[in-house]
């Protein structure tokens, strides 16, 4: 998830807590990072199980179903599951739908959908966190690059999380490859360090800004989920009333893409590649 909470809420915020409130970035030790590198591979098992079942006709709670039983097969748990109430495993977020869609028996795909689904575990006390949107059969060209676009941020982003370079260089990439397509980056919700909480300091926000947590200076051990959520007509967003689904505000097309990195001495670490 959740990503990005609602930047109200930490880590996810939008109003900083004083410096010396604000939580500290754990780094991870090495054998922290393996149990993590598993936790991520996990991860990337339940998306291309995911992606194998998506297809017209397939409802979301089907998709919710698969997710926990390949979760389950490799010793693993959502961390979704209960989090702040969420009621189920993985989030399935649907054209407009940006986040924190919840799986439901009567939503079936259809051709021509594009669906987000965010997926994190827990494994031996650590989290993975990952999230993908998917084409549903033949989809708009405007979709499709849409996709293209988002997926292609996330990976200039990722080329940032070099030692020594900071967060804040990880936001500007994403923004400026977004923005190069006219398209626009979400502010409400965020990237975030994680580790054996889902959200750890420092948000890692998707935009540039004077957030302090921007000036965090990436040094080897430290884990970051990037996450960059693009829509095609605005970047504001709300919520609906089920108090979860977050959609663009002018019901134009979303997409998320997402993955847990590890900052290292050889440069980023992916944790969650299939
Ligand atoms: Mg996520
Ligand atoms: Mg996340």
């Amino acid at each position: 998830m959740m990503n990005m909470f609602r930047r109200q809420n930490p880590p996810t915020l939008r109003r900083q807590a004083p410096a010396a409130q604000r939580p500290e970035v754990q780094l991870k030790s090495p054998r922290e990072i393996q149990i993590m590198r598993e936790a991520g591979r996990i991860v990337a098992r339940v998306h291309a199980a995911l992606r194998e079942a998506i297809r017209p006709g397939v409802s979301t709670l089907d998709l919710d179903q698969l997710a926990v039983e390949t979760m389950s097969k490799y010793n693993a748990t959502s961390c979704f599951l209960g989090y702040r109430g969420f009621p189920a495993n993985i989030c399935t977020s649907i054209n407009e739908e940006l986040v924190h869609g919840i799986p439901k028996k009567d939503r079936i795909l259809k051709a021509g959908d594009i669906i987000s689904i965010d997926v994190g575990v827990r494994y031996r006390g650590f989290i993975g966190d990952s999230a993908w949107t998917y084409a549903v059969g033949e989809i708009t060209p405007e979709a499709l690059e849409l996709m293209r676009v988002t997926e292609q941020s996330l990976y200039d982003g990722i080329a940032q999380a070099q030692v020594g370079k900071r967060v804040v260089d990880i936001s500007r990439a994403v923004q400026r490859t977004v923005e190069a397509h006219k398209m626009h980056v979400v502010r409400e919700y965020t990237g975030h360090g994680v580790g054996r909480q889902m959200h750890e300091a420092p948000q890692v926000l998707n935009y540039e800004s004077q957030d302090p947590d921007g000036q965090t200076i990436l040094r080897p051990g430290l884990v970051v989920a990037i996450e960059p959520m693009v829509q095609l007509g605005t970047w504001q967003t709300r919520t609906l009333r089920d108090k979860w689904t977050v959609i663009s505000k002018d019901h134009s097309l979303t997409a998320h893409f997402e993955h847990t990195v590890a900052i290292t001495n050889n440069g980023p670490e992916i944790l969650t590649l299939p």
